[in-house]
């Protein structure tokens, strides 16, 4: 097939010709610390982000408008007008480097909607980057996460990944040092979304009436566990304040968390809001098995085997 358009020197100069492919991971959060409400309505987090191998794909081509087509998880639910984190990115970075808004853009998703994997923001990252290298506009990955913060507070994570602290309301991030090790996680995807205000808001209700656990304490005995080799160590470290606010809106997930155990896995967690539930599993052959077993007893839509830490939105 030919394209009607032709590079110009400028163009040659600038940006890219060909498609631009970039991959970004789904994040899980080690640790979520929900501190007080804060007068702008967001908490004030304490966040150990830790970016895994279930990646959603971006592509962007020139075009003579802003267009976004889409293929995967939530095709037919989600919107793909500006509404969109994918459309808001690449309008934010358009608007910071002063050029034309113009891409095709095509999301391949794997990253399930509203599943607490922080799929949108993912989504949003990936745009600053692939349009970022489509538009030649050329910035840091720090000025791509200072546009990203103003689009949600997950989204500079993404542009990084590893494993990073998270403070503020999770836009302020710093790299967490850590031994060269993979971990090996099981991700059980449930049937349906949970939504992210929502669960705040389940936990400010249970945390009012007295029934919410005690909040999670500071993040040190998790740092130093990401510091060695051993699961198990890390397995007693993990935590998440909003889980019992995702137990409240979904009592069945407190199946998924026991079969997962039950299954071998070192420890289960809600990903951040939900309704995702991770385990950790000692080895790569232990998560194939927890994983198969939790797609057996019907506890998930689907379960999957994931490791990490992976590096976050990049072109390739
Ligand atoms: P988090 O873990 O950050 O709370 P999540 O994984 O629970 O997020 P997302 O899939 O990131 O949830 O999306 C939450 C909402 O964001 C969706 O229900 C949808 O309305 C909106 N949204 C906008 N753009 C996107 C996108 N590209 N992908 C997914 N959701 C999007």
């Amino acid at each position: 097939m030919t394209e009607a358009w032709r590079p110009d020197d400028e163009d040659e100069r600038r940006g890219a010709i060909g498609p631009v492919k970039v991959r970004v991971p789904a994040k899980v959060n080690l640790h979520l610390g929900v501190g007080p409400l804060r007068r702008d309505g967001y908490h004030e987090l304490n966040t150990v982000y830790h970016a895994i191998s279930i990646y959603d794909e971006l592509t962007a081509r020139r075009g003579d408008t802003l267009a976004l087509t889409m293929e995967g998880e939530g095709t037919g639910e989600l919107a793909l007008d500006d509404s969109n984190l994918v459309i808001r990115a690449a309008h934010a970075l358009a608007g910071y480097a002063g050029v034309l808004p113009h891409a095709r853009l095509h999301l391949r998703k794997q990253i399930p909607l509203a599943g607490g994997l922080a799929g949108g923001s993912a989504d949003a990252a990936a745009a600053l980057v692939a349009c970022d290298a489509l538009w030649g506009t050329g910035l840091s990955r720090d000025e791509l996460a200072g546009i990203a913060a103003d689009l949600g507070s997950d989204v500079p994570f993404l542009i990084y990944g590893g494993t990073a602290l998270g403070t503020g309301r999770g836009e302020a991030v710093s790299p967490v040092l850590a031994r060269a090790t993979s971990w090996h996680w099981v991700v059980a995807i449930a049937d349906g979304g949970l939504s992210t205000p929502a669960a705040y808001r389940e936990l400010d209700r249970l945390r009012d009436s007295g029934a919410a656990g005690a909040p999670l304490g500071s993040t040190d005995a998790l740092l130093g566990a990401l510091r060695q080799r051993d699961p198990r160590v890390l397995a007693g470290t993990l935590g998440n304040d909003l889980q019992d606010a995702a137990l409240a809106m979904r009592p069945a997930l407190a199946d998924t968390l026991k079969a997962g155990e039950a299954a071998g896995a070192l420890t289960g967690i809600v990903s951040g809001s939900g309704p995702t539930c991770v385990f950790l599993a000692a080895d790569a052959a232990d998560a194939e098995r927890i994983a198969a077993e939790l797609t057996s007893a019907g506890v998930c839509r689907e379960a999957r085997v994931a490791h990490g830490p992976v590096v976050g939105a990049r072109v390739g």
